[in-house]
């Protein structure tokens, strides 16, 4: 085993750096609620020209984001229409449901990228007495299911054509909003032209300890304020959380190309594992799905064997694995990884 686990279970799992840890301790704060905190305020406007949104908040987590999103766009019985591996529908504890009384269709795009056609087809004819009103479309970007595919800026532009047409919200879960720009090269700001509300997740990639900023315009962040104040999402002084947000905007968003490349390097190497499974080409960005064919195997067999010899990763399903790189793992631990998910499996 070596020295230091090596975490490739979550771009979650980074920690704040020295420089990120002094931004924090430096930073000037007031009562966020009352817009008086000036990092927060810094916050808000950076977020605000990053995106080209009117207006944005700071909130704890991207969920209560989706969450808070979901309950100004829709009311009571309305129809959100999201792809099936979506974060919502998946991992938000029917949040939906329960804090908006939504329905959910979720349809299934390849790779979590579904197109104008596919939404058309799934919105519900407006004039039914009977059929759910087909509220709001929400899309993720890169899609987290879906292997973290980026989306084609043109298929963002249909789907949003489709529910422009139609009278339909759009809503963009960007939990890796910044993996998808970095990768494509399409501006943040012109993948957000496309919605009406999305949210930028700072835990993930970007290597902040907390928080993540919903913008759009100043009604739909006005309202957001409100359901932000109704879950207790309302802070005080998160200047010093907010300062570790503008750090990792400034020095953490460019440099996943790295994490990219260490990603490309880990679906390379896996691909020639015997008993492992992957289609390199589809892994776009920092996450890493394969699946274990080792006869006799589980993923959660492979997982506690890594475990054991000091590398985290995840169990997806039975079969498939999940692992992601993030700012705190280099291409030696990629390496390392390799050779110790290798041992594993022929031991
Ligand atoms: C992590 C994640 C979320 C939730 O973000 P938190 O800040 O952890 O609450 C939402 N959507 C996607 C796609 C995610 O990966």
């Amino acid at each position: 085993m070596q020295n230091r686990f090596i975490d490739l279970y979550s771009d979650t799992k980074s920690k704040p750096s020295p420089g990120m840890r002094k931004a924090m301790a430096d930073a000037e704060v007031g009562d966020e609620q009352k817009m008086e905190d000036p990092t927060v305020n810094r916050l808000r406007e950076r977020v605000c020209e990053l995106l080209g949104k009117e207006d944005s908040v700071f909130l704890p987590s991207g969920t209560m984001a989706n969450q808070i999103a979901i309950r100004v766009h829709c009311r009571l019985g309305d129809e959100v229409i999201a792809d099936r591996t979506a974060h919502i529908i998946n991992a938000e504890t029917g949040g939906p449901a329960a804090n908006s009384g939504v329905m959910i269709r979720p349809i299934e795009g390849p790779n979590g990228v579904f197109t104008g056609e596919q939404v058309k087809a799934a919105l519900r004819d407006p004039n039914s007495r009977n059929a759910p009103r087909s509220r709001l479309v929400s899309i993720e970007n890169t899609s987290n299911g879906g292997f973290g595919t980026v989306w084609p800026l043109a298929t963002m532009q249909g789907v949003a054509k489709v529910a422009r047409d139609a009278g339909v919200a759009l809503h963009m879960d960007g939990a890796r909003l910044c993996n998808a720009s970095v990768k494509s090269g399409v501006k943040a700001s012109d993948y957000a032209a496309c919605v009406d509300s999305l949210w930028l997740d700072y835990t993930k990639g970007l290597g902040a300890p907390v928080g993540a900023s919903l913008a759009g315009d100043k009604a739909l962040i006005k309202e957001a304020w409100r359901q932000k104040q109704m879950l207790g999402g309302s802070m005080r002084q998160s200047g010093v959380i907010a300062a570790a947000a503008l750090y990792a905007l400034e020095h953490n968003w460019d440099r996943l190309a790295e994490d990219h490349d260490n990603a490309r390097h880990l679906s390379e190497g896996l691909a020639n594992i015997k008993g492992i499974q992957i289609d390199v080409p589809r892994m776009e960005t920092n996450l890493v799905f394969f699946e274990i064919t080792k006869p006799g195997w589980t993923s959660a067999k492979l997982v506690d064997a890594c475990r054991e010899r000091g590398v985290g990763i995840g169990a997806n399903t039975a079969t498939r694995i999940r692992a992601v790189t993030h700012l705190d793992v280099n291409r030696k631990d990629i390496d390392t990884a390799l050779k110790v998910i290798s041992d594993a499996l022929a031991a």
